[in-house]
């Protein structure tokens, strides 16, 4: 299979910005056995990117297009393509969705341009972008296979491991098997889990090892290519023991789709125990992912959700004087919290939160500052602190992770 990868973006052609995306596409697909042999790179010029895509038709079978997704006039990649192929392009509902809620969250007004960042092409699979809202595109023409990928590398890398090595998975020939195992880790950054295996990545052919960061979580990609299934799981299972001798502490599951949340439930149901919350900042959310997973009635009785004081005080029977003295961005109100959450409804555990989503400044205490309770039966209570330097938004994110991960050691 030949590819071609053409980077859309006039500030590569300006020496602004280095193509990099084209690097790690270059290296990723050699490691797949996908041979690369063009490179191209056209500004944001309609007529142009037409003309390029023309040329790759000639002698290149995945054509790979990155940059120029985004949500202004000059992004025209899917505009391009589309007109291109002769077909429409389409507003996916679900990513509008999507756009709209994370635009509202951010207390701004949706405009249209936004909304075209959910626009995909006719008679196309959709590839979900996991660091972003613009969405890829993937399209089977009759000899040709298009993809789609945004500009921005952080997104670019997830969509591409994600989204699109299945895909070619699907396509490549049956000499050309490749074997994958996806490991997912919580609570270490990309950079230091990369550092951690930093001799195994170099040396890497195969298997190869292919490292990539979500919110709040850093995924591996593990991938044997050979043709016999039972000495790739071998080779695999090799590579992986290696990999969780260094960071097994923060492995949590295995896996692109099955998230922390339904790991946390899945090894409460395996042990037969139940679960509930005491919520201030995150005002139910953890709750509320919770209830995401189908089937945590099992394990979830239900919880509360004490944003004032004086919740604390009612729902919780917590000692107005004691809250006075510590305040609420405390140790002590995430011990109480959890351990008056669980001893009301009689749960195995309970996890709490209380802190400063912000963006302003609670009790003296910044914004970003996060006490986390856990409470198992038999047991004192114990609590941790945590310094997110977020928006509101993702220190509420980042609270819940945690206090999933906490629930699970
Ligand atoms: P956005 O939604 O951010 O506009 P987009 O898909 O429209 O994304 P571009 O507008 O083309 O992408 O590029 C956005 C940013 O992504 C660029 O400013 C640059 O930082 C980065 N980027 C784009 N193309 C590349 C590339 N080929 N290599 C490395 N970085 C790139
Ligand atoms: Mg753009």
């Amino acid at each position: 299979m030949k590819a071609e990868i053409i980077a859309v973006g006039t500030e590569i052609l300006l020496g602004q910005i280095v193509n990099t995306n084209a690097t790690y596409l270059s290296q990723e697909l050699a490691n797949l056995g996908v041979d690369v042999y063009y490179h191209s790179v056209v500004g944001d010029n309609a007529q142009r990117l037409d003309e390029v895509l023309t040329e790759a038709e000639k002698r290149s079978e995945i054509i790979f297009l990155c940059g120029g997704l985004g949500p202004t006039e000059d992004d025209l990649t899917k505009q391009v393509t589309a007109k291109h192929l002769g077909e429409e392009l389409v507003m996916d509902e679900l990513a509008l969705t999507e756009i709209i809620q994370h635009i509202e969250r951010l207390g701004r007004k949706v405009t249209e341009n936004n909304k075209r960042q959910a626009l995909t092409i006719q008679n196309g699979k959709i590839l979900a972008n996991h660091n972003g809202l613009a969405i890829g595109t993937y399209y089977q023409g009759p000899n040709h296979h298009y993809i789609l990928l945004p500009g921005p590398p952080s997104e670019m890398k997830v969509m591409f491991q994600t989204e699109v090595i299945p895909i070619l998975q699907q396509n490549l020939p049956k000499q050309e098997q490749l074997f994958s195992r996806v490991l997912r880790f919580f609570g270490i950054g990309e950079s230091q889990l990369v550092t951690e295996l930093a001799d195994l990545i170099d040396h890497q052919t195969n298997p190869t090892i292919a490292p990539y960061a979500k919110m709040n979580e850093v995924t591996l990609r593990l991938t044997a290519k050979i043709d016999r299934n039972e000495q790739a799981q071998k080779m695999l299972d090799d590579l992986e023991a290696r990999v969780q001798q260094r960071v097994g502490a923060y492995f949590y599951g295995y896996g692109d789709d099955n998230s922390l949340v339904d790991e946390t439930v899945k090894l409460l149901k395996a042990h037969k125990k139940t679960v509930t919350s005491a919520e201030s900042l995150t005002a139910g959310m953890f709750q509320s992912t919770l209830g995401n997973v189908s089937g945590v009635s099992e394990v979830f009785a239900g919880g509360f959700v004490t944003y004032s004081k004086e919740a604390k005080v009612k729902l919780l029977n917590l000692s107005e004087e004691e809250l006075r003295k510590h305040g609420v961005v405390s140790e002590y109100c995430a011990k109480q919290m959890a351990e008056q959450a669980r001893s009301i409804l009689d749960t195995d555990y309970a996890v709490s939160f209380t802190g400063v989503a912000g963006p302003n400044m609670l009790e003296d205490q910044e914004a970003g500052t996060v006490w986390i309770g856990v409470a198992a039966r038999g047991e004192e209570p114990s609590a941790s602190c945590f310094k997110f330097s977020r928006n509101r938004q993702a220190v509420r994110n980042a609270a819940i992770m945690n206090g999933l991960s906490l629930l699970r050691k």
